[in-house]
């Protein structure tokens, strides 16, 4: 409406309101009186009281929209406080989180320590806090955070299994594996928690419980590589329940389940020839490493056959012939060359050498098998120029290297200290993968 149009409409309404007061008055000319009750009576022309209570009929209106346009105001303002505060503190998450990211830990933690302060139920906030807070070492405080939020949000999965992990940190594996058990309580489908309590349960003395755990996670994970995960985790863990079992046939046919479940797995292979070898079965042992190796001739492997020439050597080195020219692997034939010296056939060691091309992944083995076949022959001064040259080499030979850390051993381990098993292989068969230096 215009302001010209609002104008002659108040003064229309005012010129109405005017002339009805002078009809009022006009036609009530009488006083009348009116009682207050109690606080006594009011007289006066019968207009003006009319006119007086619709007066104040239009102020109590007035008041009363009035107080509630002041309300409305108020929680408006509440409202816009409360927005401006949380704003502020995803703000603050947000950089805290890239801070933490770029590896500005220390700056990170101030950041998310104020982002929680103004949100304390803020579990992203809360969870990167952690995370900062354990990265500058103060578990302590962690612990505390991680508390408060379970406090004030209850024992939502995420967050216990972060509990979980911190416990497990501080090498508290008791109320990490309660932890996630309560977690997996309220998800029992997870397949990260059920790797967690598996994992934690497989250090543990219970075994059968892991195993059972990580058969479920098996069950649990899509195709992909986390189901190959799950199925190695599975896979290890019967193999390590199976290390500290005793002798006898029940073992040594669990060992055979694994071994032909996963024909590739080195630690069931070689536990299993052990076996066989303790109870009297040698011929059977042999068949076993003659397979594995004709599968892929590992160093693992191709060292047990090797040790296997001590007590029948034309029968290993039969196999070693085999298996070295089927596969046309160099190692195969340099360990064929080493069991033919022990064995003094030093022709036919020197012949599986004439036709080998001496290559910087294999140089040191090459020397040393050269160095071998040498003092055999009684050239004493070659052996030590071919052994001084193997050692000068860049690894040393026949040296082991776990794949997961680069972690050298002279002999082969089914588990390295870094947690992998089935990780170390010959440095020269690896040579050149994932580009971990090679140290002796
Ligand atoms: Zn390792």
């Amino acid at each position: 409406m215009s302001s010209g149009l609002q104008t002659l409409v108040v003064g229309l309404a005012l010129l109405v309101a005017a002339a009805t007061t002078g009809l009022l008055f006009h036609f009530n000319r009488g006083v009348a009186t009116l009682s207050l009750g109690p606080l006594g009576t009011l007289a006066g022309p019968l207009a003006a009281l009319v006119l007086g209570a619709f007066a104040s009929g239009l102020t109590t209106a007035w008041l009363t929209a009035a107080t509630r346009r002041l309300m409305r105001g108020a929680l408006a303002l509440r409202g816009n406080r409360r927005r401006r505060l949380r704003d502020g503190a995803q703000r603050l998450r947000d950089e805290g989180i890239e801070r933490l990211w770029s590896g500005q830990t220390a700056a990170a933690a101030r950041l998310l320590e104020r982002a929680v302060e103004r949100r304390p139920d803020d579990l992203e906030a809360a969870l990167a806090l952690v995370d900062a807070l354990e990265g500058l070492g103060d578990g302590a405080r962690a612990q505390r955070i991680l508390d408060d939020l379970r406090t004030a949000l209850g024992p939502l999965p995420r967050l216990l299994a972060r509990l979980g992990d911190l416990h497990a940190a501080q090498g508290n594996i008791g109320a990490a594996i309660e932890d996630y058990r309560e977690a997996l309580h309220r998800l029992p489908a997870s397949p990260h928690l059920l790797e967690r309590i598996a994992a934690l349960l497989g250090t543990s003395d219970h075994a059968a419980d892991a195993i059972e755990l990580a058969r479920r996670r098996m069950a649990c994970e899509p195709q992909g590589p986390r189901r190959e995960s799950a199925r190695e985790q599975w896979l290890v863990l019967r193999y390590r329940a199976l290390q500290a079992a005793p002798n006898g046939p029940e073992t040594r046919q669990a060992l055979a389940r694994i071994v032909s479940e996963f024909p590739g797995f080195t630690p069931a292979i070689l536990a299993l020839v052990d076996h066989m070898i303790r109870a009297g079965d040698q011929r059977g042992a042999e068949r076993i490493l003659d397979e594995a190796a004709r599968r892929r001739p590992s160093g693992a492997i191709l060292e047990r056959l090797r040790e296997m020439a001590v007590t029948s050597p034309d029968a290993t080195i039969r196999r070693l012939r085999v298996i070295a020219s089927r596969s046309g692997n160099a190692l195969a034939k340099l360990v064929l060359a080493r069991t033919l010296t022990a064995a003094g056939h030093l022709d036919e060691a020197n012949a599986e050498l004439a036709g080998m091309e001496r290559t910087d992944d294999r140089g040191p083995e090459h020397d040393l098998v050269t160095g071998e076949i040498a003092l055999a022959r009684g050239a004493t001064a070659e052996a030590a120029h071919e052994f001084q040259r193997a050692a000068a080499g860049p690894h040393r030979a026949f040296a082991y290297r776990c794949a997961g850390c680069g972690r050298v051993e002279a002999n082969w381990q089914a588990e390295c200290e870094c947690g992998r098993c089935d990780s170390y292989d010959w440095i020269s068969a690896t040579y050149g993968d994932g580009g971990v230096v090679a140290s002796k």
